[in-house]
């Protein structure tokens, strides 16, 4: 309410501020007294293929001595033909920019995978860079409104800046980004024109100049060494391999921050708080400035959704006013997931940005043809909000992707430099507003109870939620809400805080709302379904009076009861932790026997797959390592001191392979990361390895993750292109083979690969597929009673989650698992089916289907699934097939159903023990 009165007394002053600062035309003309570099001027209207596609922003580079030009450090002009820059070249750069002009600062923010240096690079007046940290703490006061007066908020916001945050290069493939940027910096640090001014006075800018600095690397040797002499778009030759180390595109995906990159960038989001981020992309001609197209999150700010239209279309406005074609907003990209990088800012309360340039995959000039059948939609097609469509042929240049972006970031700037004040009051009403939120909308918290059989899941959410900087309270007692009573240490999330509705986003059922819409990305994300946790909505305004103490980093200490002397075992309960099998692996010199039964012993229940470790090893001195693991990893264990009466198998440690296409890396990068992560050993193999053959000799379980669309695309990967394409190291090009090395990536395993993976499982291995590779057992003959079919029309699931019935809950895949209806990720797997007459295959788990079954996010058509096969098992010869229409390791998010793998690799050569008791029929809780 104060903030209502507050704002209508401040509107005119704000209105009167703007107009000091001018908003019309004072963009084009450089400022006449600077020297301006001719030979610029010169080879820039060369490499424009039209006179349309430039704007008097970027037509001229001022020269200042003593400054660097990016052309003094890399030798060449930002947009040269068939140029791209290294990571370190570019981050030299800026260094050198800094040195050199007190208008820039680069500040480190940690390493990559690889060990590269991540920056960012600030540019403002040389007094607001001098101030930086007092500019800092402005945004800070205004990201947290609870700690400020409304009148203190107006004397912080008449102080303070906005920091508009760039990025470049997230994706790798999408070259031009980071070549513009250092421009851009050269640009706003040195040019003396009205417009460049307003923005270095008002607003401070921010720039990553490479969000996945080893996928640009790996990309740029790639362009060098293979794409550097294609002339048509027609020629399509494969990308690299890998970007980063996992992930490709999904690093724009990657919800849960996983990847250490985009870890190190939500650090520093959370400490600088940049009001706007805007990411900068390619694919779409000629630009197109994303607006936020429905479906929309409505738990986000009515503020933001105004913003975003309010950005496309004043550059649309202006780019048109310079004459430049092809710029378009609205359609393409929606505001339903959260998971894109750039919004960090959206979810934090302020704004994501960003565009679609039109890149040709490199520096080459090419003729491209646009809405072409297959290309997606018709961008040439005229909309009401694409009044000027881009051309059907053109004749296109990095020089002219370079015009059209820093054009546009430079007319953003303009808009964010002409209303700063009103940048940062939006940012503060809307961190006021998530807070105003939590105190008058149910929900108003969220709990998620101790006490929970396996806390190590809690755990987990727990840390996820913590780092994107969400407060979290440990209840010093027991909390009573209409909902239920919680015991104390129970992780209560109130949502009356600034980062409350992000909470809200992240932990709420997914609410689709209106299944007529696509999205562009995943439709589902529910925290607690996804980790087959219980989280709890309180609807009840008490919560937000429960006592606790703040959560600043929770991790579950594990327990082993009973004393070392006298034990004849240890005995670890399997309650369903991801963390079982990084215990078996840390203890992989001892021998250890997995319960084929419930057993309870030292008043603990010990369900069917706990670990029975016998004492006598290690010369009996094994306790001390046991304990200090069962500790560190959150486990549950007792020493026990009779031998529990419960038949048990041996937990024998498989030499585990991941398979991998050359063009369909990244879904088996989940795979791996997931693996890496819980210390599981494997050799990541390829086509090669699979035509070498006896792979029996070597392995005993094969992991052939979801990759490529068809098992068609799995067998016989890259067509070829009538030469080698080589992925391999070499002293030129040292980042290319990583991960694995290739003569040639194209052409697949073929059939004689195929064959190979079927004499694998004929002689005793377990082969284990997920999505879409489930079909390649199926149709390449090795399981070939199954049939793999699809969804038929009308069928549109872009994952969402949904239940699936457990059929056999004493398989040993389902160790740790309580219920016997689960939610799991539809994951656009194959349509499974089995004969009748086939009597060896067994269901393990199948989708009931119907609408009734999709538990978060949308499925149409959800009645084309009925009680479809979701794990089947399959004998064939001596081994075994296991076929996940799931996706059972989805990203880093669906780790409920990890453990339907790691049970499966743990208990690799005992999957068909005797049944155990049956897990309680009951449904799961959430
Ligand atoms: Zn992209």
């Amino acid at each position: 309410m104060h903030w209502f009165r507050f704002g209508l007394r401040r509107f005119g002053l704000l209105l009167g501020v703007a107009l000091c600062l001018g908003t019309g035309i004072i963009a084009q003309e450089a400022h006449p007294a600077q020297q301006e570099d001719p030979e610029f001027a010169r080879l820039v209207k060369q490499w424009t293929t039209r006179p349309e596609f430039i704007s008097p922003l970027v037509d001229h580079l001022p020269l200042v001595a003593g400054i660097p030009t990016p052309k003094d450090v890399l030798g060449y002009y930002i947009g040269a033909p068939k140029k791209l820059t290294y990571y370190e070249q570019a981050v030299g750069y800026y260094r050198a920019l800094a040195a050199r002009s007190p208008r820039v600062k680069v500040i480190d923010i940690g390493k990559t995978d690889e060990g590269r240096e991540q920056v960012v690079v600030f540019v403002a007046s040389a007094d607001t860079i001098r101030h930086l940290d007092e500019y800092k703490q402005d945004l800070a006061q205004l990201a947290d409104p609870r700690h400020l007066t409304p009148l203190e908020a107006r004397a912080v916001i008449e102080k303070a800046k906005p920091i508009y945050h760039i990025m470049g290069g997230l994706h790798s493939s999408e070259t031009g980004p980071p070549e513009m940027l250092m421009e851009l910096a050269y640009r706003l640090a040195t040019e003396d024109s009205p417009l460049i001014r307003q923005i270095r006075s008002n607003v401070i800018v921010s720039i990553t100049p490479v969000a996945e600095p080893d996928g640009r690397d790996r990309y740029v040797d790639w362009y060098y060494h293979h794409l550097i002499n294609q002339t048509s778009e027609d020629d399509r030759l494969p990308g690299v391999p890998y970007w980063g180390k996992y992930i490709l595109h999904d690093n724009n995906r990657d919800i849960n921050y996983s990847q250490v990159t985009m870890r190190n960038l939500l650090k520093w989001y959370l400490q600088w708080h940049p009001p706007i981020m805007h990411d900068l992309h390619e694919s779409e001609p000629f630009m197109y400035t994303f607006s936020g197209q429905a479906p929309q999150n409505p738990s986000l700010d009515p503020i933001l959704y105004g913003e975003l239209p309010w950005f496309s279309n004043f550059e649309l406005t202006q780019m048109a006013k310079y004459g430049m074609p092809g710029v378009w907003d609205h359609d393409f990209v929606d505001m339903w997931s959260p998971g894109y990088l750039a919004f960090m800012a959206s979810n934090h309360n302020g704004m994501i940005r960003m565009y679609e340039t039109f890149g040709n995959g490199g520096a080459n000039t090419m003729l491209r043809h646009i809405g072409r059948p297959g290309f997606g939609g018709d961008q040439t097609k005229r909309e009401w909000y694409r009044p000027w469509p881009p051309y059907k042929e053109v004749l296109w240049s990095m020089r002219d992707n370079t015009n059209y972006m820093e054009t546009g970031v430079l007319t953003a700037l303009q808009l964010t430099s002409a209303f700063p004040k009103i940048i940062l009051e939006d940012f503060y009403k809307k961190s006021l507003d998530s807070v105003n939120d939590g105190l008058t909308k149910a929900p108003y918290g969220y709990v998620i109870p101790s006490g929970q059989r396996d806390m190590t899941r809690v755990s987990l959410i727990v840390q996820l939620l913590l780092r994107q900087g969400i407060e979290i309270g440990r209840a010093t007692g027991e909390v009573k809400v209409k909902e239920a009573t919680f015991p104390a240490g129970s992780f209560i999330v109130k949502l009356d805080q600034p980062y409350g509705r992000l909470a809200r986003t992240l932990l709420e059922r997914q609410d689709y709302p209106d299944p007529k819409l696509n999205t562009y990305d995943d439709s589902a994300w529910t925290m607690g379904l996804m980790n087959q946790a219980e989280v709890r909505a309180v609807d009840d305004k008490a919560i937000l009076d429960a006592a606790v103490t703040p959560v600043t980093d929770y991790r579950i200490p594990g327990s082993v009861k009973g004393a070392d002397a006298g034990a004849v075992a240890f005995a670890v309960a399997h309650y369903g932790s991801n963390d079982m099998i990084t215990l078996r692996y840390r203890l992989k010199d001892l021998k250890v026997e997995a319960a084929d039964a419930d057993f309870k012993a030292a008043g603990l229940d010990f369900p069917a797959g706990s670990f029975i470790i016998p004492a006598s090893q290690q010369g009996g001195n094994a306790g001390p390592r046991i304990r200090e693991a069962v500790d560190e990893l959150g486990l549950t264990g007792a020493a026990l001191t009779t031998a529990p009466a419960v038949k048990t198998h041996d937990l024998d440690l498989p030499r585990i392979a991941i398979y991998s296409t050359w063009n369909s890396t990244q879904n088996v990068g989940w795979v791996r990361y997931a693996f890496d992560q819980f210390h599981v050993p494997y050799d990541l193999i390829y086509k090669e390895r699979a035509r070498a053959g006896n792979l029996r000799s070597q392995y005993d379980v094969i992991v052939v993750p979801d990759q490529g669309r068809t098992s068609k695309g799995l067998v016989f990967g890259i067509p070829p292109v009538g030469k080698p394409i080589d992925y391999e190291p070499s002293p030129q090009f040292k980042s290319l083979g990583m991960y694995g090395s290739s003569p040639d990536i194209t052409g697949g395993m073929g059939l004689p690969g195929a064959e190979e993976f079927r004499k694998f499982v004929e002689q005793g291995g377990v082969l284990i597929t997920m999505g879409v590779a489930s079909a390649f057992p199926p149709d390449f003959g090795i399981t070939r009673e199954i049939n793999a079919g699809h969804t038929g029309p009308g069928f549109y699931a872009p994952g969402p989650i949904v239940q699936a019935d457990i059929l056999h809950p004493g398989s040993p895949i389902f160790y740790g698992y309580t219920h016997t209806t689960v939610p799991v990720r539809w994951a656009n797997g194959p349509l499974l089916r089995l004969p009748l007459t086939d009597e060896k295959s067994e269901v393990l788990m199948q989708f009931p289907g119907g609408e009734k079954s999709v538990m978060s996010g949308l499925m149409r058509g959800a009645n084309q699934l009925h009680d479809n096969p979701a794990i089947v098992e399959v004998p064939v010869g001596k081994g075994q097939v296991l076929l996940y229409a799931t996706n059972p390791v989805y990203r880093w998010e669906t780790f409920g159903e990890y453990n339907m793998v790691f049970n499966a690799l743990m208990n690799y050569d005992d999957l068909k023990v005797a049944p155990a008791t049956a897990a309680e029929p009951t449904a799961h809780p959430q």
